[in-house]
């Protein structure tokens, strides 16, 4: 299994606009994030994971061929806004783009782009397919076994995605001890971390690594950062071995 780190940053991305801060100045490729989302290819099936405002620049640089899944992990914005481009694959492979979500995330989804699941479609706008999906209820996209597991984003359920020795998991402030024990020992992790500071909704740096301390994957990548982490190779030194920072084009082999 292949895995692309197609965007590393939190919703504002890195450089932050207007920002002055010596990250957004940084000149190191791995200071820029685009919107945290990733692409999983296994067995010539093509995954990829939220579709947030970046998307088609993410595209652009990694295209994958036939998407035969998106999956969402939940419905804010830096996850989801890229939905329109959706269309140069309909377009291209004359199909629909299927999208795997939680049903609250659906119709969140329904609502917000109402153009595109209205009764009077207007031509040329992205073709959906929409599939349910339930924490801990696994399902299959052409023999690829997904596990979608429950994280807590402060008060919102949204669900990360176990792939064999893999798992993904964004946009968490707190997981459930179930959770922790279906993912101890697992090969690679990859777990959001915001910045230093206390946040609501979200890990911070210290609160991460000390659930990478429970999980003990073999090795783990922190995504969805803010520009206040600090400079990618300054951030890495101050991390446990088995742990780095994701960035931008990163590939892991599972
Ligand atoms: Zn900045
Ligand atoms: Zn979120
Ligand atoms: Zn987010």
């Amino acid at each position: 299994m292949k895995v692309t780190i197609l965007g590393s940053g939190t919703s504002q991305g890195i450089p932050v606009i207007g920002c002055e801060c010596a990250v957004c100045k940084s000149s190191d490729h791995r200071d820029k994030r685009l919107r945290t989302s990733i692409l999983i290819q296994e067995n010539g099936v093509n995954l990829v994971v939220d579709i947030g405002p970046d998307f088609r620049t993410q595209m652009l640089a990694s295209f994958p061929g036939k998407l035969q899944g998106i999956l969402l992990t939940h419905e804010h914005n830096d996850h989801t806004a890229g939905l329109d481009d959706v269309r140069p694959f309909n377009f291209l492979f004359r199909k629909d783009v299927t999208l795997y979500g939680m049903n609250r995330v659906l119709k969140d989804l329904k609502h917000r782009f109402a153009y595109v699941f209205s009764r009077n479609q207007y031509p040329g706008i992205p073709r959906l397919k929409l599939r349910k999906i339930e924490p801990w209820d696994d399902f299959k996209i052409k023999g690829v076994k997904i596990l979608p597991l429950p994280v807590h984003h402060g008060n919102l359920e949204i669900l990360g995605f176990r792939i064999d020795d893999f798992c993904y998991l964004t946009d968490v402030k707190t997981i459930d001890e179930s959770v922790i024990h279906e993912l101890r020992g697992i090969e690679v992790l990859v777990l959001s971390a915001l910045h230093r500071k206390p946040h609501h909704s979200h890990l911070n740096l210290k609160e991460a690594v000390a659930l990478i301390e429970q999980i003990q994957p073999r090795n783990a990548y922190l995504t969805h950062l803010s520009h206040n982490m600090g400079l990618h190779r300054e951030v890495e030194f101050e991390l446990p071995q088995n742990v780095k920072l994701a960035y931008d084009g990163l590939i892991l082999e599972i």
